[in-house]
């Protein structure tokens, strides 16, 4: 099944990642009448490497991985996109995540083109050594890929600074110390102060642009947050900051809920203590799937991708989604919650602060130069609000939802580009 083939909400549903991409793809170059070369172009990778990471275990036992980094446009700049430790994270899936990195630098314009990384893996209970050699092998694998002018790696899913300098430390001990290289990395390495907290802060700097445009009051607004790791966890943080209540959060393991509103105080004490949310000793516990359908004003899926698809779309409670992971709603899912009128403000929009961030750091690695972590987060601040404006802007002018109006920019930017490059 293709994403112009699917017809029905559970043929949506049933998309392929790189399909269902392709299905918001579609929908917005029908809204700016793309031409069909162009959408030929741009509905396929440019680049895939697929590869095997052997790793050999502490137990003496050996471990072969499937690994990739998809390279998807770079007509408007060197490759940029994470790198994710996950057993689901397949060719398929890694290749989805990289065309909406292409859509989202072009909509932050940011000079970038789009890729992706994976590693086929469970990282928990891999010792640090594991991590480390693990890490190591991948990179050696994509070497001849990357470069600070043509491939720049950063975390996602179960990835940290730790993993970005092993990186690091692994290009330059061919190529001298080329810190550029990566970004999310720990500060004594040429890491920008508030890049850490850039995707959770920037996807609350979008939400106070949202709620400020539609009259919302952010103080005592109810807010859901699925994941406490890098994104939902800074994001609380935020959100907590600007008066918001936050009733719910989870991890892997489930959610925590109090009507009257957790302690972001608490939640962050017990992770950094490196225990878990369900240690902060507060509100009851819930699984999952009922944390998304909980009252609340905002649901903020912060975890990972598909967790609302047709089957609980309808049941729903919050009025607007803020897709702080990436591709959290089904195209099934997306329909049904239109018809309800439920505002959906779309990942490449909502969760831009961290390749933003990313960008602040590169371009200070290259100048081998510092911001402060006020002049960041206030650079950040400002391009996340007039990203948010654009974008709303565009969904004024074309009569469309916020995800159509976003892809809609962020594809005409990367359609110009490599009409200007002659790809076509
Ligand atoms: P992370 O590994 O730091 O944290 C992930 C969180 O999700 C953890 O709390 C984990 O326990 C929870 N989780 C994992 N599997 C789950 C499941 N099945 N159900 C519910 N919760 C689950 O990852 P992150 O960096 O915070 O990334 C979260 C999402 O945000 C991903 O979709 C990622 O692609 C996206 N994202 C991250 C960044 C970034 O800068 N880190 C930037 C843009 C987008």
């Amino acid at each position: 099944m293709t994403a112009t083939d699917a017809t029905t909400l559970d043929e949506l549903d049933e998309l392929p990642p790189f399909e269902a991409v392709n299905r918001y793809f579609d929908l917005a170059a029908d809204a700016i009448d793309l031409d069909e070369e162009m959408r030929a172009i741009l509905t396929t990778s440019y680049r895939e490497l697929s590869v095997q990471v052997p790793l050999r275990r502490d137990d003496g036992s050996l471990t072969v991985a499937k690994a990739y980094r998809i390279h998807h446009n770079g007509a408007r700049g060197p490759y940029k996109g994470g790198i994710r430790y996950h057993e689901r994270a397949n060719l398929d899936e890694v290749r989805a995540l990289a065309s909406l990195m292409s859509w989202k630098t072009a909509l932050m314009d940011l000079p970038f083109g789009g890729a992706k990384g994976g590693i086929q893996i469970d990282p928990t209970g891999l010792s640090a050594g594991e991590l480390e050699r693990l890490t190591r092998r991948f990179t050696s694998a994509i070497l001849h890929l990357i470069g600070p002018f043509r491939d720049i790696p950063a975390p996602d899913l179960n990835t940290n600074a730790q993993v970005m300098a092993w990186l690091m430390d692994e290009y330059s001990a061919g190529h001298g110390y080329t810190p550029a290289i990566v970004t999310g990395k720990p500060l004594a390495l040429g890491g920008a102060p508030g890049r850490e907290q850039a995707t959770g802060r920037g996807c609350a700097y979008v939400m106070r642009a949202y709620a400020e445009d539609k009259g919302i009051e952010l103080d005592g607004l109810r807010v859901s947050i699925q994941g406490f790791g890098n994104v939902g966890r800074w994001l609380a943080d935020e959100l907590d900051r600007l008066g918001a209540n936050v009733v719910a959060v989870s991890d892997v393991d489930g959610g925590l809920h109090d009507p009257d509103g957790l302690s972001v105080r608490h939640l962050h004490q017990a992770v950094e203590n490196g225990a878990s949310i369900h240690d902060s000793g507060q509100g009851t516990w819930l699984p999952n799937d009922e944390l998304l359908t909980l009252e609340c004003d905002m649901l903020v899926p912060a975890a990972i991708g598909h967790v609302i698809h047709v089957g609980n779309a309808a049941d729903i409670a919050a009025d607007t989604i803020i897709e702080a992971a990436n591709h959290p709603v089904t195209p099934g899912a997306d329909a049904i919650l239109a018809e309800r009128q439920v505002t959906v403000v779309p990942d490449i929009l909502a969760n831009a602060g961290g390749v933003t961030g990313s960008y602040f750091e590169w371009t200070q690695n290259i100048q081998q130069f510092q911001w402060s972590e006020e002049k960041f987060c206030d650079e950040l601040r400002r391009r996340m609000e007039e990203a948010y404006q654009g974008v709303r802007r565009r969904a004024t002018a074309l009569d469309v939802p916020l995800r159509k109006a976003a892809y809609a920019i962020g594809i005409e930017r990367v359609a110009e580009a490599s009409r200007v490059r002659g790809y076509i």
